[in-house]
């Protein structure tokens, strides 16, 4: 399996990552996409991803990165990643969970990480909470040109399918093994096999049995035993077609 989505790097980890990762790849999981989120994580990104050959780093500034100095950010973001490897452009996106009062930064700087993927021809992570209808517009604007992954998804099956349309893949976390979680099921159990991919997103957002504690990427297996579960198939088939999935979008080695 491929977790598309970590955050291995966090404090959360500082005690036992060696073990994390050792329990990763005693559960199958063959790589570790590692994403940076900011101009401080996004070094840690590159530590990390240097000193273990799991991981496949990415660079973004998220949305909470967005004061009124992002431009200067991008710049210096530009800057560090211009000698780096890298494997996408994210997490970058929209989120007006905790207020809407840089609303115009946000979009701004979604925009300049978005044209900064289509000149490196690297795809974007997305993320996108509580702004659905602002991120599908920016997106469209790229009229195809742009590649990527909405990270989490947690959107309807309408709004999933449309985000196909222009070439998007879908991933989905520990939300979809909820009991409650009705429609991440739904678009599990629907979206096309071939643009489907898993995450764990963790130190977040971690599976039932372990809802509400750490997660680490070893539990990646319980987010595809459930999609499994739903779409009928075996663990197996959900492994391989994300797994390629993840290869093909990426361009992962
Ligand atoms: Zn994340």
């Amino acid at each position: 399996m491929i977790d598309t989505h970590s955050h291995l790097f966090e404090e959360d980890f500082k005690d036992d990552l060696e073990d994390c990762i050792a329990r990763a790849i005693a559960n199958n999981v063959k790589k570790i996409i590692l994403v940076g989120f900011s101009l401080e994580t996004n070094q840690l990104v590159l530590e990390t991803s240097n000193k273990y050959n799991i991981f496949y780093p990415t660079y973004g500034l998220h949305p909470s990165e967005a004061t009124k100095n992002y431009y200067n950010d991008f710049l210096k973001f530009k800057e560090f990643i211009n000698d780096k490897r890298l494997y996408a452009i994210g997490e970058c996106g929209l989120d007006y969970h905790y207020g809407i009062d840089n609303k115009e930064e946000q979009k701004q700087l979604f925009i300049l990480q978005c044209n900064l993927a289509i000149e490196l021809n690297l795809p974007i992570i997305v993320h996108s909470r509580d702004a659905d209808l602002d991120t599908y517009n920016i997106i469209k604007s790229f009229n195809g040109k742009l590649k990527g992954v909405m990270h989490c998804y947690s959107g309807s099956l309408e709004m999933a399918n449309e985000y196909i349309k222009l070439g998007f893949y879908i991933s989905l976390g520990g939300p979809v093994t909820f009991k409650n979680a009705r429609v991440p099921k739904l678009v599990a159990k629907n979206i096309p096999i071939d643009r489907l991919l898993i995450e764990t997103d963790c130190p977040f957002l971690a599976p039932t049995p372990f809802r509400g504690k750490r997660n680490e990427s070893s539990y990646i297996k319980y987010i595809c035993e459930e999609i499994a579960n739903l779409r009928e198939c075996t663990l197996l088939d959900i492994d391989n077609a994300t797994s390629q999935n993840a290869i093909n979008l990426f361009g992962l080695e």
